[in-house]
């Protein structure tokens, strides 16, 4: 029950200002989210991968209101990518971005988050690794998979992600299987309405189960993003039966959840990504990640009154 207000609150510029403010917010929020800055993250990246865990790297950010702040996202992934350059890491590590970062959402925003994401996408494979196209609320995804689709004209590695439940998934998932994509294949972390998303979470899962099969029986690279055990056993299952080497599928979790479980799967010789956000923009992010676990928002509610 917890959930839905958390994610209405997610959308909330009065609980932005009251959350970002309390002084005892941050401390919980590093859980998730480890850094402002580009040199706070970079030895993050350098400690996952040393693990032998690769990584995706998420500058935080949604939601904005103004072009400049456009430019300001585009801007600040082609700093990371100069960085990334030194460390030579090639597809270990990666980057996914939200398009409404790029300015989706503004006037002309499909050609605006267009133009801002190719120079970061060509950025990108310049150093040998590629960008993943974050999924967000379901009335941005057609704009989304069409510039999906664009980019990978000239840059074929460039993934997506799509989110279990809503029901036009599987048909997507067809479609970017047949088509080769990389594809990530979440549970969806947004507030949907009952027209277009499963609200129940036995049959977002069953539908999860029905496309990671899609995926795992097509053309393309599943990336399975999920902390759930259930889902983790039988994606391996499934590999097993397409006939799937290890390295021909991966796994992702976030920062911050579940991290034995990350060094036990890569201990068993799968690729495990490892989401990691930075960025000072962190308040959606944070606040689903509180939605996700109920018991997430407790621990921060503790953490105001004992402080
Ligand atoms: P759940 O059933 O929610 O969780 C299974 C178990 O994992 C829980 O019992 C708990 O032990 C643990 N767990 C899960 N979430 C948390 C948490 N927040 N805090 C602590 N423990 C937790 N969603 C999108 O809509 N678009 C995206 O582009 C997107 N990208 C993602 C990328 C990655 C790598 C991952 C892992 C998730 C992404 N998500 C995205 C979020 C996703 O949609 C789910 O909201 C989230 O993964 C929780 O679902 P679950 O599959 O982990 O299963």
């Amino acid at each position: 029950m917890l959930g839905p207000a958390i994610l209405a609150a997610s959308r909330s510029d009065k609980m932005r200002r009251i959350v970002s403010a309390a002084p005892v917010t941050k401390p919980v929020v590093n859980r998730f989210i480890p850094g402002e800055t580009v040199g706070q993250v970079i030895p993050i990246v350098e400690e996952l991968t040393r693990k032998g865990l690769e990584v995706t790297l998420d500058v935080v950010g949604e939601d904005i209101t103004a072009v400049e702040q456009s430019y300001a996202a585009r801007d600040a992934y082609l700093e990371l990518i100069e960085r990334l350059k030194e460390l030579e890491l090639g597809e270990t590590v990666e980057m996914s971005v939200k398009l409404s970062m790029f300015g989706q959402a503004l006037e002309g925003g499909h050609e605006l988050a267009l133009a801002n994401v190719r120079p970061v996408v060509e950025a990108a494979a310049a150093i040998g690794t590629t960008v993943t196209l974050d999924a967000e609320d379901h009335t941005t995804l057609d704009s989304m998979f069409a510039i999906h689709e664009e980019l990978r004209r000239d840059f074929p590695q460039t993934g997506c992600v799509i989110q279990a439940y809503l029901f036009r998934t599987e048909a997507d998932a067809r479609r970017l299987a047949a088509s080769g994509s990389r594809v990530r294949i979440v549970k969806g972390a947004y507030k949907e309405p009952a027209e277009v998303a499963y609200q129940d979470k036995a049959e977002i899962d069953k539908a999860y189960v029905r496309i990671m099969k899609i995926l795992m029986e097509g053309e393309g690279y599943p990336m399975i993003g999920s902390h759930d055990p259930r889902l983790i056993a039988i994606a391996q299952e499934l590999g097993r039966q397409a006939g799937r080497k290890l390295d021909e599928y991966e796994f992702q979790m976030l920062y911050g959840i579940r991290s034995e479980e990350h060094l036990r799967l890569a201990a068993e010789g799968h690729r495990m990504r490892v989401y990691t956000a930075y960025g000072t923009d962190w308040y959606g992010y944070f606040m689903r990640r509180l939605a996700e676990k109920p018991a997430n928002l407790l621990f921060f509610l503790r953490s105001m009154i004992t402080k």
